[in-house]
């Protein structure tokens, strides 16, 4: 599994002029408010609080970049979906969101983390399709997998698969922020995604 030895977060965006230039490879987290998003990169970065765990869901309206071993970045997308937060916000987040996914050119691929406990959202599925329609590589990740038992397992996996239309290579990655379910699988996933591409 890959070794963390540095995760430190480096700035909190609200425009793309703010995004950094350095060309580091990245991948972006993003999911509805609660998913688990903040516990998982925590997880994956080893650290107990570097990515807030959000007391207060929906409040994080910026674009958070963490840089990671000094070679890669962690991007935190806001979460979606909070009910709560007003149209205007919810359409300027959406805008950030959209300039961020359409332009970064530094970004190989996109965790989007799903709740496995109930099937997913009509948001999920637009986040999936869009990914999907430009073409950005997405690991479907099941969070909270503690709280699924053996016997939800398959009928969860099978409600993501068939509700998102994924193929057999794209099925969920179960993990588990509390008993560190699906780390080492999911690093393996992050490291191939995050290798530089192999000269032809
Ligand atoms: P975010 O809003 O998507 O960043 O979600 P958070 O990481 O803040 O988590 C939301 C809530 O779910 C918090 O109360 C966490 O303690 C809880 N949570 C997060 N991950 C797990 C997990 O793997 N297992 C369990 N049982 N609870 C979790």
């Amino acid at each position: 599994m890959v070794t963390v030895h540095e995760a430190v977060f480096l700035r909190a965006c609200v425009q793309p002029a703010g995004f950094p230039t350095t060309g580091f490879p990245e991948v972006a987290f993003v999911g509805r408010s609660n998913v688990g998003k903040s516990s998982l990169m925590n997880l994956l970065l080893g650290r107990k609080d570097l990515v807030k765990v959000s007391r207060t869901p929906g409040k994080t309206q910026t674009i958070n970049f963490f840089e990671v071993n000094a070679r890669w970045y962690f991007v935190d997308l806001p979460g979606y979906g909070f009910a709560r937060v007003p149209l205007t916000v919810q359409v300027g987040w959406k805008n950030l969101i959209e300039a961020y996914l359409t332009q970064r050119t530094a970004l190989r691929g996109v965790v989007l983390l799903l709740d496995p406990r109930r099937p997913p959202t009509e948001l999920d599925c637009q986040m999936g399709d869009w990914l999907d329609a430009i073409g950005i590589p997405v690991i479907y990740v099941a969070t909270k997998s503690d709280q699924v038992s053996r016997a939800q397992r398959l009928p969860s996996q099978r409600a993501i698969v068939e509700t998102l239309g994924l193929t057999a290579d794209e099925a969920p990655c179960f993990v588990s922020a509390k008993t560190g379910e699906g780390k080492a699988e999911l690093w393996k996933r992050l490291d191939r995604l995050l290798q530089p591409p192999r000269l032809p």
